[in-house]
């Protein structure tokens, strides 16, 4: 049996008519930045989560961009975030001349574990960056009262998390900001590059919507140092059509989920462990195995892809070697790194597939 690793033909066939439609009445109208469907989505996109604002961006990592242009971060202000992320998290505090400071993650759910974020903190901390990893956001209520004691302003980085909740709210709605990505293998994806930052005070939003376009206020008049990091009309289109439906995707993705824990049940395998009053979007469903490498070559050589997100914690990046970061502060994430193993996720996948993938662990 030949598996995919996510399954975007399916999708895209699935709703075929209302995509093609979409992207063609934006080919015609002509407006290609800026359109109404811009707006539209933005609108769209705050409904669902709950949240007054959402300003779309060309990916998930100029959210990050624009979130911390905000917060005005200078040369030397430090961020703390995860090291067990995307690369992006803390690529975008160091492009700007900060100073990623990295906190271990939480063996059980891999998010920042909140115990050791007041150790981190120091006069030069400018921003909190909790990253909402695998689609289940970190214990949010904590971290947000250990940023407000310091009076420090935190971003979710919810690329992997948006529709998920966390108690009675979504993620992209816990925190000052939100940053969202729209990476065509995200959860909520487009065909191309896309994302948003959310937030629910006015005054950032407005700010986040000069920035994203040079700083702009009127017409050529620039009140701020910003960026082209604008969503194209086709991209907004697209996700138009994908959020109509993701709603019933995230049940669909649930319901995979728990397939794969079931079937998983008696294997020597962790399974994804979801904390009381959270949910997950699963952006990846991935387990932890101690024989990594024999079961991805086995599962390959049988047509099932894998992937590990993420292989390296983001401090061990020759990039950051300046950083000069003592691993054994980090054992949590060594182990977690040493073992993670992400299996397909889709909302298509079938229970024959499924039982197929497992039969092979
Ligand atoms: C994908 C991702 C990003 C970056 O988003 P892009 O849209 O690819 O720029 C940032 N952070 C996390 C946790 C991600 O998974």
């Amino acid at each position: 049996m030949k598996i995919n690793f996510i399954d975007l033909k399916k999708q895209y066939n699935n709703y075929k008519k209302e995509l093609d439609k979409a992207i063609a009445d934006v080919v015609v109208s002509g407006a290609y930045i800026n359109g109404p469907d811009v707006k539209e989505l933005e609108k769209e996109l705050a409904a669902f989560c709950g949240c007054e604002y959402a300003v779309t961006v060309s990916s998930g990592t100029a959210a990050i961009q624009v979130a911390l242009l905000t917060l005005g971060l200078k040369p030397g202000d430090e961020v703390i975030t995860s090291p067990f992320t995307f690369f992006a998290t803390a690529e975008i505090p160091a492009v700007m001349g900060a100073v990623p400071v990295f906190v271990d993650i939480n063996e059980a759910t891999y998010n920042l574990n909140p115990d050791l974020v007041e150790a981190g903190i120091t006069s030069r901390t400018k921003a909190i960056i909790p990253v909402s990893i695998f689609g289940q956001c970190p214990d949010m209520d904590r971290i947000n009262r250990i940023a407000a004691s310091h009076n420090i302003p935190v971003i979710e980085d919810a690329a992997q998390s948006f529709g998920a909740y966390y108690k009675d709210k979504r993620s992209c709605n816990l925190s000052e900001l939100a940053c969202t990505s729209f990476y065509p293998a995200k959860p909520l994806g487009t065909y191309g590059d896309g994302g948003a930052v959310f937030t629910n005070n006015s005054k950032l939003k407005d700010l986040l919507v000069s920035l994203r376009n040079h700083g702009q206020g009127a017409k050529y008049a620039h009140k701020h140092i910003g960026l082209n990091a604008r969503l194209s009309t086709i991209q907004a289109a697209v996700l138009r059509v994908k959020l109509k439906h993701y709603e019933a995707e995230i049940k669909q993705r649930k319901t995979v989920a728990e397939r794969y824990n079931s079937l998983l049940k008696d294997k020597e395998v962790v399974i994804p462990f979801i904390s009381e009053g959270h949910t997950s979007v699963y952006a990846q469903y991935s387990i932890r195995v101690k024989n990594r490498d024999q079961l991805m070559q086995k599962l390959r050589d049988n047509g099932v892809p894998t992937a590990i997100h993420y292989p390296m914690p983001v401090y061990k990046q020759e990039a950051f070697s300046w950083l000069d970061i003592e691993p054994d502060n980090f054992p949590v994430t060594e182990k977690v790194c040493g073992e993670i193993l992400s299996l397909p996720m889709s909302p298509y996948l079938t229970e024959e597939e499924q039982q197929y993938i497992v039969s092979l662990m």
